[in-house]
């Protein structure tokens, strides 16, 4: 069997692409849900006949895997809407393997790059939603998907759940230092943004990998971004040399130990985080998304 692709090219990746990992599913409330393949994360929600789920996992053989628990969770009810939180595939990438026939929502920038794109398994979005704020009633589930401006990768969707006092926002924020690797985040106004979530009234967050956490946690990992991002800025008045890694893991160790070296993955990732954020000062960031005004990017020049 053939399996949607993604950007692979090799044959040899279909092996990849095929494994169905095991799921773990927890309920939160009569509605919503969360689900992890033990590492990615994302939620789903029951409606009145069928499964609102956000995002579709990283592979054809994870989005199936969702689907399957998701069927186990909620019996009798399909799939019937899928929300993309935001473009990346890693989470978004395989809605065909998910739930072919869905409607599919999604930010109007991330329907811009995913239509330019055109992988193969990540279904064009059929709903576009444009602007920071989106009331929505789908199927009997009421649900509030917030943009405030460029965060993580194209078209960053959030939710917000009143009743159940739960946010989610996809690969932004972690109770722990194990993003690393980050690239496609918008330093410019992320700190800005996030905090920004704070003034709505939740206590417990679900992020877009790992595991639930609580508000305060949140909020610490708000924090811990901004203080390597701080911690950066003195590298370049300390003249550590800011492109190779080990000088910028040490003198981040040195900065940041003392308030936050218990954050899980801490030693292990912090050089990796700091050698993205120098570039961020050295570039002037990642494009257009870490402009002052990055609502340009919603100019439009690509129509769906
Ligand atoms: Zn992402």
């Amino acid at each position: 069997m053939s399996e949607n692709r993604g950007l692979f090219t090799l044959d040899a990746a279909q092996a990849y692409l095929a494994a169905e990992p095991e799921m773990a599913v927890e309920k939160l409330s009569d509605r919503l849900y969360t689900i992890s393949d033990g590492q990615v994360r994302t939620i789903f929600l029951e409606g009145d006949s069928s499964v609102i789920a956000f995002d579709t996992f990283g592979t054809p053989g994870r989005a199936r895997a969702y689907g399957k628990a998701v069927a186990a969770a909620v019996p009798g009810k399909a799939i019937g809407t899928i929300i993309y939180s935001h473009d990346h595939l890693d989470h978004a990438g395989f809605a065909a393997d998910l739930a072919a026939d869905a409607e599919v929502i999604a930010d109007e920038l991330c329907a811009k790059v995913i239509k330019l794109r055109s992988t193969q398994g990540q279904t064009q979005p059929t709903r576009v939603l444009v602007g920071e704020r989106h009331e929505l009633n789908i199927d009997g589930v009421d649900l509030v998907l917030l943009n405030p401006g460029p965060t993580h990768g194209s078209g960053n969707l959030a939710a917000y759940f009143l009743e159940e006092k739960t946010f989610f926002s996809s690969d932004t924020i972690l109770a722990s230092a194990k993003y690393g690797f980050m690239p496609d985040y918008h330093f410019a106004n992320f700190v800005k943004y996030m905090r920004g979530f704070l003034e709505l009234d939740w206590d417990r967050f679900i992020p877009g990998r790992f595991e639930v956490c609580d508000r305060a946690s949140f909020e610490r990992g708000v924090n811990f971004i901004e203080a390597v991002m701080t911690a950066c800025q003195h590298a370049f008045v300390n003249f550590v040399p800011i492109w190779a890694y080990e000088p910028m893991k040490g003198f981040c160790i040195e900065q940041l130990g003392e308030s936050f070296g218990d954050l899980e993955g801490f030693e292990g990732h912090v050089g990796q985080m700091a050698i993205r954020i120098v570039h961020h000062y050295l570039m002037g960031g990642w494009g257009l998304e870490d402009t002052p005004e990055p609502s340009v990017l919603l100019a439009d020049e690509i129509r769906l």
